[in-house]
């Protein structure tokens, strides 16, 4: 793995116009490798554009650099490198996919299911996250860092380990976020603008979801899903309610959790956790999603109503739970 992230960093030492390229429904991994990426490449004297094909969700507003992310359009200048961040799969980045048929491509990521679709991978599910990644390119790149970079780097550590508390956290994660806070991460600043900025409409959707809520496989399985009418009585959009997921997992007897959004009439996006045993990647692949083993999502297609399209994942998690080892 070592050989890869140094085949990473020549092809970046190489490059002179980058552009940095994060998933659709970014999440805080993505927000916070797609920047620290960026900042430290420009640190370097490089030119950087970093991108995201997807509107930026509300609760990244106001950290550092977040204005500066793009969104696809077709009079972006010309760039010799294009790297992908966080992303398993080409569709996972939207419109820039078109990209990598024409320009030299990189890919740091870190989950399971990757496909090992750029020129130059590095790909490493050890890793808690991508940001955790981008922090050993940096540091190999002796890249300057100060409380601004620290603190979005940190960012994505705390969010894609649910602040260090999922079976991806070893000591080498306490190492990184120890390392980061003594140059300036706020690690509370972190915590209060992720976990502690809920909006009161998204407690309202909250109670529509938990009215929704069914158990099944004797209580091992729960699921819940919201549809377009749900978020738009409350003027929310789907990346407003992203938690609701773990939520159902918190519940004890629960080994299993799925949570369905409809973000537009006929598409849905599915998230899925598991506990302890069961590995939830293999149905999001199964469906053309992917992920990590405990969390993994997909995109759900169907004419009709959510509800009905769903019960075809639903029987098929609910007959692999039933001959599951751990059940
Ligand atoms: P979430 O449920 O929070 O959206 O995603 C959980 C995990 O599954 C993340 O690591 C995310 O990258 C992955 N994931 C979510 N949706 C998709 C998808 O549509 N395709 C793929 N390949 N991975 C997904
Ligand atoms: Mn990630």
């Amino acid at each position: 793995m070592l050989r890869s992230m140094n085949a990473v960093f020549s092809r970046l030492l190489q490059a002179d116009r980058i552009l940095v390229c994060g998933h659709i429904m970014p999440d805080g991994d993505c927000i916070s490798s797609l920047l620290s990426l960026s900042i430290g490449l420009e640190r370097i004297g490089k030119s950087v554009v970093p991108v995201v094909d997807w509107k930026i969700p509300t609760v990244f507003e106001g950290l550092p650099w977040v204005e500066r992310i793009e969104g696809f359009s077709t009079s972006l200048p010309e760039f010799d490198l294009l790297v992908v961040l966080d992303s398993s799969s080409p569709d996972r980045i939207g419109r820039f996919e078109k990209l990598l048929s024409k320009i030299s491509s990189v890919l740091i990521d870190h989950h399971a299911t990757n496909t090992y679709f750029a020129d130059t991978c590095w790909v490493d599910p050890s890793f808690s996250s991508t940001a955790h990644m981008v922090f050993r390119l940096l540091k190999l790149m002796e890249v300057p860092y100060d409380r601004d970079l620290a603190l979005i780097n940190y960012l994505g550590i705390a969010t894609d380990t649910g602040f260090f508390r999922y079976s991806n956290v070893d000591s080498s994660v306490f190492e990184t976020a120890a390392e980061l806070v003594r140059l300036g991460a706020d690690p509370c600043l972190v915590a209060t603008r992720i976990l502690e900025n809920r909006r009161i409409e998204e407690f309202f959707l909250e109670r529509d979801a938990i009215d929704n809520l069914k158990l099944l496989a004797d209580g091992k399985f729960a699921y819940s899903f919201l549809d377009t009418k749900d978020f738009e009585k409350y003027a929310l959009e789907e990346d407003d309610f992203a938690g609701f997921v773990g939520q159902l997992r918190s519940i004890s007897s629960v080994e299993v959790a799925l949570f369905a959004s409809e973000y537009r009439k006929g598409e849905a996006h599915v998230s899925l956790r598991s506990k302890s045993y069961f590995d939830v990647s293999e149905v999001a692949v199964a469906f053309g999603g992917g992920g990590h083993p405990k969390a993994s999502g997909f995109t759900l297609r169907y004419d009709g109503i959510l509800k009905e399209a769903l019960q075809d994942v639903v029987s098929f998690i609910d007959s692999r739970l039933a001959n599951s080892i751990g059940s």
